[in-house]
């Protein structure tokens, strides 16, 4: 199977002549560099476009300095920064092509066909032809936002996690009970930080082992709480908790989850999901054909491994439809046979039923 043979590309190809990209990948968090190198290592011309000005994603952005110790492989855990890092490396050395500081707008459908018929993949800067799209955006990076502190408008007050430098044994506020808040609370306390957290719901949503380690480490948890008002007053905000009590602190982190960009996939018209989610079916194509997603922007577990995962399987159907005429057949024919034995199941379930109901009369 010529699918799973991974081939070196020699030399750079004059990127700047293609007159259409095999696949555009949108994102260059772990499900984008995974997916690209993926389609890359298979001879298939790949652009990512990212819309900050590096790569890396979440934990480059959000948390650079965590050691992260739940990927395998990796026993003494590796911090974001040097993940994005050698992920960057790798997919440099497959010969992915990048464009950084460019954002998507919208993917048009175009009359012109070259061994697929090519979308138009529009950016806030330029627009690149292609056969393929995969969707590896994220959570589109918008913090939830917490308004009693938003209104200060002050750099002491954070949405993603601060790099050590920046609270080296400080007193800290932390907002929220998900793991990221918890991530937060246990690198603060690591470096000789105090830690007072502050979380809404009765019980936390985030890792039990993690809030052992906070409450063990001397950080201070306030469930049932939610912070009432906040003001500046010179290196300080003073905060009013609806426990009662009056802090002044020099920092808060507010990690309160995401906002998904809904704005964003309505406009790319493709279906979604109650949550605001990219819907996609079991070969990670969404609802518009030749458009597949991967990583957080669909999926419920939000994990690197998980990312990483999607992103290559995604790589691989888009790779399928490309090299496998036969491959659009096979998996129309896989779903008419699914929706077949799930009509056959139906039906058997509704005489068995029947067959009770006689039965018990
Ligand atoms: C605080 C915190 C701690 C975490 N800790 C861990 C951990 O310890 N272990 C673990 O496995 N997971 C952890 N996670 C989860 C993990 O980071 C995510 O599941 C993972 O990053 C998802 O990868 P992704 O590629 O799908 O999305 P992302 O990492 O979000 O990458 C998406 C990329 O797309 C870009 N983008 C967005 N919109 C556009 C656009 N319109 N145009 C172009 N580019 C765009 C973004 O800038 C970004 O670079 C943590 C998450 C957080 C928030």
């Amino acid at each position: 199977m010529t699918d799973y043979k991974v081939t070196k590309l020699d030399a750079v190809p004059d990127v700047d002549h293609l007159p259409y990209w095999d696949v555009v990948i949108i994102g260059a968090g772990p499900a984008g560099l995974a997916a690209s190198m993926t389609t890359a290592h298979r001879g298939l011309t790949t652009l990512v476009i990212e819309a900050k000005d590096q790569p890396g994603g979440q934990p480059h952005f959000l948390y650079p300095d965590k050691q992260i110790v739940d990927i395998p492989a990796f026993p003494d855990g590796i911090t974001g920064e040097e993940l994005s890092a050698r992920t960057l490396r790798q997919a440099d050395e497959a010969l992915v092509q990048f464009r950084f500081a460019e954002e998507l707008v919208t993917i048009e459908d175009t009359e012109r066909v070259e061994e697929d018929p090519l979308k138009r993949v529009v950016t806030n800067r330029s627009s690149y032809l292609c056969r393929k799209v995969i969707l590896a955006c994220g959570l589109l990076h918008y913090p939830r936002r917490l308004p009693v502190l938003d209104r200060l408008d002050s750099p002491r007050v954070h949405y993603r996690i601060p790099r050590i430098d920046d609270y080296h044994g400080s007193r800290i506020l932390v907002v929220g009970g998900g793991d990221s808040a918890l991530d937060a609370a246990l690198m603060i306390l690591a470096r000789g930080g105090q830690v007072e957290l502050v979380v809404r719901g009765q019980t936390l949503a985030g890792r039990a082992d993690a809030l052992a380690r906070v409450r063990a480490a001397g950080g201070i948890v306030y469930t049932s709480t939610e912070v009432m008002e906040a003001e500046l007053t010179g290196e300080q905000i003073r905060v009013s908790l609806s426990n009662g009590k009056q802090l002044s602190i020099p920092h808060v982190i507010v990690q309160i989850g995401f906002v998904a960009g809904k704005e964003t996939f309505q406009r790319l018209a493709i279906r979604l999901k109650d949550d605001g989610s990219v819907a996609i079916d079991p070969y990670y194509e969404t609802s518009r054909s030749g458009i597949f997603a991967a990583g957080d922007v669909h999926g419920d577990i939000k994990l690197i491994p998980v990312a990483w995962a999607e992103g290559i399987q995604a790589a691989l159907y888009a790779f399928r439809e490309i090299s496998s005429p036969h491959w659009l057949n096979e998996k129309r024919l896989h779903d008419q046979k699914t929706e077949m034995l799930r009509e056959k199941l139906a039906r058997v379930s509704a005489t068995d039923n029947q067959t009770n109901n006689i039965s018990r009369k």
